[in-house]
């Protein structure tokens, strides 16, 4: 992720990596409590261009806001520095990883100071190009009534990594969490789409994460006239439809074989998901404009 020449933004200035430091008493660091965003930057006819900047920070301040941790920055500003960061580090294409912080503090009461720092790395598709082997998980997704489900909080991805792993463990690529309610929710971290009949469907917001791809793909659906529907989904709907996928910043789109016994039976290159996939490269790359989508 970083080498002696990393650049990375810290509170307002620019230091390399290797010599940045952290508090070893912090509330984020023992408790989980942070807020982060991962963001991808594509090397476009244009130059770099980061992909719905603006989304990806309004959902790190409200991340902020729905855990009561401050956000004194400025999001065009934010903006700039992450540009800044992609020059200095020479990445054209880049996934940007901010996270917001907080200072040495050990009791269980939010604070009113926070840090922010912004990375960012070449990554390449974070699931690979193959199509995915996924297996439902034992894990489920947190209730949002437990923690907000709709804000990237560091802790909360303890439930993902314990997820992946399990599913890794198994000889799969990936694991599906469901909700509490026992309905498909996402991955540990990329929502889900599934194809039954030329339809699209897709979890509801509520007990997942609202996906900024998620949020894309159904634009995108739009534009290509490709029915979208979102409603809580079952096992069932699942385990009888015709073709599904992954989607998410780092993922991007990322068709799924099958889950644990059932094999998904339309060949992904004939899914809409082959389409959208194509769609997706094409409007990130800036090759194609879609003026309702940016
Ligand atoms: N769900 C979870 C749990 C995630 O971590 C992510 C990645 N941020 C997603 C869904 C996809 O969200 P996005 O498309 O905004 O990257």
């Amino acid at each position: 992720y970083y080498n002696s020449n990393t650049t990375l933004y810290l509170n307002g200035q620019f230091e390399k990596a290797a010599e940045a430091t952290t508090d070893l008493y912090g509330q984020s660091l023992h408790y989980g409590y942070a807020v982060f965003e991962g963001i991808r930057a594509y090397n476009t006819h244009n130059g770099t261009r980061i992909f719905k900047a603006r989304a990806h920070f309004e959902r790190l301040k409200k991340s902020a806001e729905l855990v009561a941790m401050p956000f004194p920055w400025d999001i065009d500003d934010l903006i700039n520095k992450t540009y800044k960061v992609l020059e200095i580090n020479n990445l054209k294409d880049a996934y940007i990883r901010p996270l917001v912080y907080c200072p040495a503090n050990m009791s269980l009461i939010a604070g009113n100071d926070a840090s922010i720092m912004i990375c960012a790395w070449d990554w390449g598709a974070y699931l690979g190009h193959k199509l995915l082997k996924v297996c439902i998980s034992e894990y489920e997704r947190p209730n949002p009534k437990s923690t907000p489900i709709q804000a990237k909080v560091s802790g909360n991805y303890v439930n993902s990594i314990l997820a992946t792993t399990a599913a890794k463990r198994k000889g799969f690529d990936e694991a599906l969490l469901l909700d509490m309610n026992g309905n498909i929710a996402e991955a540990p971290g990329a929502n889900i789409f599934i194809e039954k009949k030329g339809k699209l469907y897709t979890p509801a917001l509520g007990n997942i994460l609202a996906g900024i791809t998620r949020a894309t793909i159904i634009e995108l659906c739009h534009v290509l006239d490709i029915e979208i529907i979102e409603k809580q989904l079952t096992v069932a709907d699942l385990k009888q439809a015709d073709s599904a996928f992954f989607c998410g910043t780092a993922t991007e789109i990322a068709g799924i074989s099958l889950v644990d016994e059932y094999h998904f039976p339309l060949k992904w290159t004939d899914s809409a998901g082959a389409t959208l996939q194509r769609t997706y490269k094409n409007l990130v790359l800036e090759k194609q404009n879609y003026e309702v989508i940016i």
